[in-house]
């Protein structure tokens, strides 16, 4: 059968718009498409292919596992499970884990926990959720309605109720909202998909501070900002708070699907057998494979990497923006980066991300003034500037119309 980008438009649901070219293979942070022609990869799978494409300690954790186990579902635990279980409360503030098999379910998971928890202790008043404006969360219909893009939410009938957004970095909206019916806050410690946008370290203080006046829960949402991605293992840990619950996936898989929430003994405790669940979340060969990417991505030398390359990335795109005049800013951290469109190019990130991959690169946008970089954790040196120098010659395309 020839598969072709055609295809695509004969058989899929219209909700995507890939690119033309179709990849095929992938090693590092270098893929190429069926042609056989190269890109370098600064999309990392929207943050996802944490040790870039084939990584061999995955390659063997997921051969070793694929000839041992597959599945058992939830009615047998497995070995992988608990491994990845131990080591993720090893490693972070959390005492028990949930695994899922996305980032929208393991948040899913977390807001049940949130209602369930603020019923149990405090009665049926307390369900509010407040999150924050440009906030994204996932697709399900809870997480999305969660979400603060209307433009994801809207059109699908009926919302959730009891879910209010505030604006992130003001903490007086959040104090306008919140009471004793707020049963969780929800927040990304650095928000990607709404571009690029670090917390203050006055706000998310402040936000701990009044969860905390409240009752209220607070939610991490590291789906995108953790295992390194900022250069500590989980964004919260360079930000000097430490949230209630935290759900982390995407670079968590390394490319394998897996979600995962974290909380404390005490919170977990009001998921009582029964109430929640997933046939393949804690799936050994996706467990297998997480560990083997936790292990080598909590180094000192995966994570102090992480800051060395950022300053590489923002050194040479402020290299490229100092010929063109393009970005009003790099917004970001570690290697979660944003590169803000200026005045003049104004809903334009599309045009970039396109002129990209004629030259042979790979990016993301996060909205329609950024573009976003969120590249392998390891990803070498010399991609770095073969990536830039391709982003340079792609901003000239644009630069020139
Ligand atoms: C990607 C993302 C999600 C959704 O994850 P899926 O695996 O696509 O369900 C949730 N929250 C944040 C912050 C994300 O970046």
């Amino acid at each position: 059968m020839k598969v072709t980008r055609a295809l695509f438009d004969d058989v899929m649901a219209p909700n995507y718009n890939p690119a033309a070219m179709i990849p095929v293979r992938g090693q590092g942070s270098r893929v190429w498409d069926q042609e056989g022609v190269e890109y370098v990869d600064f999309a990392g799978g929207i943050a996802v292919n944490s040790l870039g494409h084939c990584h061999p300690a995955m390659v063997a954790a997921l051969k070793e596992q694929s000839e041992k186990l597959w599945h058992l579902s939830n009615v047998f635990t497995n070995e992988p499970a608990l491994r990845l279980a131990k080591k993720l409360t090893d490693v972070t503030f959390a005492e028990r884990v949930y695994f899922a098999n996305s980032g929208a379910e393991a948040n899913e998971a977390a807001l049940k926990l949130a209602r369930r928890w603020a019923l149990e202790h405090y009665g049926e008043d307390k369900s509010q959720i407040i999150a924050f404006k440009q906030g994204f969360h996932g697709r399900t219909f809870f997480t999305v309605t969660v979400g603060g893009q209307p433009a994801y939410s809207d059109g699908f009938g009926p919302k959730p109720a009891a879910v209010e957004h505030a604006t992130y970095n003001d903490l007086d909206s959040l104090k306008a909202l919140i009471s004793e019916k707020t049963c969780a806050v929800m927040l990304e410690p650095l928000q990607g998909e709404g571009g690029i946008i670090s917390p203050t370290s006055e706000f998310i203080q402040g936000v701990r501070e009044l969860c905390n006046k409240h009752n209220a829960l607070m939610i991490f949402d590291e789906v995108q900002s953790g295992v390194g991605r900022t250069g500590e293992l989980y964004a919260y840990m360079g930000l000097g708070v430490t949230p209630d619950i935290l759900t982390t996936a995407k670079a968590l898989g390394g490319g394998f699907p897996i979600g995962a929430m974290l909380t404390t003994k005490d919170i977990a405790a009001s998921l009582k057998v029964g109430t929640h669940g997933s046939t393949y979340g804690g799936n050994p060969l996706a467990c297998a494979v997480s560990e083997a990417v936790l292990d080598i991505v909590n180094t000192s030398e995966v994570l102090d990497g992480v800051k060395r390359k950022e300053q590489l990335f923002r050194d040479g795109l402020a290299a490229i923006n100092a010929k063109y005049d393009v970005f009003s800013e790099v917004r970001g951290k570690g290697l979660l980066l944003g590169a803000v469109l200026n005045e003049k190019y104004q809903g334009r990130s599309r045009d970039f991300l396109v002129a990209a991959v004629a030259e042979q690169l790979m990016c993301l946008v996060a909205g329609a003034n950024v573009v976003r970089f969120a590249p392998s954790l390891i990803i070498p040196d010399e991609d770095i500037q073969e990536g830039l120098a391709r982003f340079e010659r792609a901003v000239a395309k644009v630069v020139q119309g």
